[in-house]
């Protein structure tokens, strides 16, 4: 039956299964590829500014949507940026548990409209901060594309040296992959934080024994593992809270 052939009767559809082959070409749009192309060669942002309302737009864009017109100054941001919103994420796209959550904040700059969202690494969460000074962390020239991903995450200002960063992503990037280093940290981390761990204690010195001979966890294990990670985690923090309050009274009283 020809495709734009009419049907009288609902009996007579018929289907087949096939592909057919569809490319798509984006482009990033004359501003866009501006705003790509200064990241790639010179690892700057580049803004446009409205001549109209001075208005500074992050990443530049051709034209001011209050003015309509074109904007024609094209600037870039020589200052840090500041985080605007955040969250944090325990889980990847595979449903998975990195050993340790990722926080992607939206940044913005001073005086500038627009901003990135973008990941934000910083060695001690609870020191994540709305309004918190940050700087982008570049990959190296050579190996930067153009692409958003040159950004290799946002740093808190006066956070450690970027060679060392690169290799903890890196590294880091090794452990997810083989999965076993990180439950060593998990591990580590359950031991230090000194949550009273009860019952599950003869499961998890099991586990310890298998992690410290490299053998495969079980989906069970891993789970528990990751339980009591997120319980040590929330003891540990509660702990800490109570001890800085008993603290303070101590200095009222
Ligand atoms: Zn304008």
């Amino acid at each position: 039956m020809p495709i734009l052939e009419k049907i009288g009767q609902q009996s007579q559809a018929r289907h087949w299964t096939d592909s057919i082959p569809l490319e798509y070409h984006y482009t990033a749009g004359v501003a866009g590829e501006e705003f790509r192309r200064e990241l790639k060669e010179n690892g700057r942002f580049l803004a446009s500014k409205c001549t109209e309302c001075k208005t500074t737009y992050l990443p530049a864009r051709m034209f001011c949507p209050t003015c309509f017109i074109e904007t024609k100054e094209r600037l870039t941001i020589n200052k840090p940026g500041y985080v605007y919103s955040y969250t944090a994420t325990s889980k990847d796209r595979s449903g998975k548990r990195p050993h340790w959550p990722t926080i992607v904040a939206i940044v913005r700059f001073e005086g500038v409209t627009g901003g990135i969202i973008h990941r934000l690494e910083c060695d001690d969460r609870e020191k994540v901060t709305i309004g918190l000074k940050v700087k982008p962390l570049l990959r190296d020239a050579s190996e930067r594309t153009g692409a958003l991903t040159d950004i290799l995450s946002f740093r808190p200002i006066g956070a450690g040296p970027a060679a060392h960063l690169i290799e903890t992503a890196k590294a880091s990037e090794k452990e997810a992959e083989s999965g076993k280093t990180s439950f060593r940290v998990l591990l580590e981390m359950i031991d230090e934080s000194g949550y009273p761990i009860g019952e599950e204690e003869l499961t998890l010195s099991r586990i310890r024994d298998k992690v410290g001979r490299g053998a495969t966890l079980t989906r069970e294990e891993e789970d528990l593992v990751h339980k009591l990670a997120d319980e040590a985690r929330e003891w540990h923090r509660a702990e800490k809270s109570s001890a800085d309050t008993e603290r303070e009274d101590t200095m009222s009283g």
